[in-house]
């Protein structure tokens, strides 16, 4: 299995040398040269696996150059219960008839990106001594928040490599901060930069494509790579997880196998849907995905116009991870959608960057709304579902979650659509607290309380334990303390590289 450009500007590469790159060096996403099936008999047969090997035959299909031995180890070691704080590793949690809550935050940092950043380091290190360059390699990653955290833990005294990590100042929750800021390892650096998310995320694509940069970088023995959701080592072990979700439901009974159904995921950049995606093209009986957002309902807009338009304010909202006004995933959608004509996804994403916003021919539109439907929540949706759903089921979600959930619970009175629906809950509701607290009490109940404070109110009024990975942050050191410009992100690379 090799893989190509979205924009049919590079030549194939193996699997490893397309995770060691991250992105395509001219610009586009590397995306596998044909997609896996999976015959219905197929996936019945996967039903009793354990996670991890699951893990492996899902990936053993796409990571052409990697041994299955060499996969399976990755994802033992990666989803191991030591590491995870359940055995089952991503439990589902049935709450009603319909709706199937899939937990995707039991790893160390309590956000959903552990799911893939745990087991993408061993990839990358197997790819590193795939494509022996001498080189050390430096990943570069822009967090709105969870990848950050996710990315250094994962990283972290990884021989032959350095990471750092660019989040928004202010952009991201106290806790997340001090989780980032505290990490330990000495190949791990933190900056906070003076904007929001799109800026370091547009700054980090800038030092990638900076070719110059690039040699002089190569000159004093070092490369680049990424860790953000863009890298195919991130989104392949996402699919994992629709599969064992499925067959959940598959060997307790709740469905037959080929049954379809929905699966609803809140979104942000595109990666998680991304792979609802492509595990419904490998076979996966899916009926319909459902995009959720919140108020930076970009994607809703475009999933309902056909128009993508950045061309708008990004707002702060108490989702923080999913504000994002360029979902750098949905290139890879759209090239399956406009039957992989690379030169279509050329000129529209071109004009994205130049113009900020491009529309999709009525054909691909088309394609698009048979697939998957998009809507979005308010503030006060989100407070109020995460308060109705706590009440009504005894089951607190986050912020992230409770966005998923009322745009599927709108979906379903539009269309009194009754079809087994997994949701995707991407983080564990003590990780955005303060405003979990919001909902379940009111804006009153925080006066006064600091974040930590605030963990011990929720514990006391609903008596879930709180997440390992949140504990004590209070007490750790803050061990970085960069902050910079966004024109001065490329500076910084230089001067903690020593350039
Ligand atoms: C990253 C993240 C999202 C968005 O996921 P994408 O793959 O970027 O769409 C949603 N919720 C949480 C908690 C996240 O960390």
């Amino acid at each position: 299995m090799q893989y190509i450009s979205t924009r049919n500007n590079f030549n194939k590469v193996s699997a490893s040398k397309a995770i060691k790159l991250g992105m395509v060096p001219a610009g586009g996403l590397f995306v596998p040269e044909r997609i896996p099936r999976l015959a219905l008999q197929e996936i019945e047969n996967m039903g009793s696996l354990p996670y991890q090997q699951l893990a492996q035959e899902i990936l053993s299909l796409y990571l052409g150059d990697y041994t299955f031995e060499e996969i399976g180890s990755c994802a033992s070691r990666a989803y191991h219960d030591s590491v995870f704080n359940t055995p089952e590793i991503a439990p589902l949690r049935k709450i009603n008839d319909c709706m199937y809550i899939l937990e995707l935050w039991h790893g160390p940092t309590a956000a959903f990106k552990d799911m893939a950043l745990q087991i993408m380091p061993y990839l990358l290190s197997l790819a590193m001594e795939k494509n022996q360059t001498g080189k050390e390699t430096v990943i570069l990653v822009a967090t709105s928040g969870d990848t950050g955290k996710a990315a250094l833990e994962g990283f972290k005294d990884v021989e032959g490599l350095k990471i750092i990590v660019f989040y928004p100042k202010g952009g991201v929750s106290k806790i997340q901060e001090l989780q980032m800021t505290s990490t330990g390892g000495q190949n791990t650096f933190v900056v906070s930069v003076e904007g929001n998310f799109d800026d370091c995320q547009n700054a980090v694509k800038n030092i990638f494509s900076d070719r110059e940069f690039n040699l002089q970088l190569e000159e004093k023995g070092f490369e680049l790579s990424s860790a953000n959701s863009i890298n195919w080592g991130r989104l392949a072990p996402q699919i994992v997880y629709y599969f064992w979700s499925y067959l959940q439901m598959l060997t307790r009974s709740e469905i037959n196998i080929g049954d379809k159904v929905n699966i609803c995921v809140p979104t942000g950049n595109f990666g998680n849907i991304l792979a609802a995606f492509y595990a419904g093209l490998m076979g996966l009986p899916v009926k319909k995905l459902i995009c959720a957002s919140n108020e930076n309902k970009v994607l809703a807009d475009f999933i309902n116009t056909g128009v993508y338009d950045r061309r708008r304010e990004l707002k702060k909202t108490m989702s923080p991870s999913m504000d994002i006004l360029v979902s750098s995933n949905l290139e890879r959608f759209l090239f399956e959608l406009a039957d992989r004509k690379g030169n279509r996804i050329n000129s529209w994403f071109e004009q994205l960057q130049k113009d900020g916003f491009f529309e999709i021919n009525l054909d691909t539109l088309r394609k698009v709304k048979d697939i998957m439907t998009g809507d979005f929540a308010t503030e006060e949706e989100t407070l109020y579902t995460i308060k109705n759903v706590y009440h009504k089921y005894n089951y607190l979600i986050d912020t992230h979650t409770a966005v998923g959930i009322n745009v599927y619970k709108k979906y379903m009175e539009a269309t009194s659509e009754k079809s087994p629906t997994i949701i995707v809950s991407t983080a564990n509701p003590y990780k955005f607290n303060t405003s979990v607290l919001k909902a379940l009490k009111g804006k009153e109940a925080l006066i006064d309380k600091d974040e930590f404070d605030v963990l011990e109110e929720i514990k006391n009024l609903t008596g879930i334990d709180i997440h390992p990975g949140l504990k004590d942050l209070d007490k750790k050191e803050v061990r970085h303390k960069w902050t910079c410009s966004t024109e001065k992100v490329k500076e910084k690379v230089k001067e903690i590289l020593s350039l």
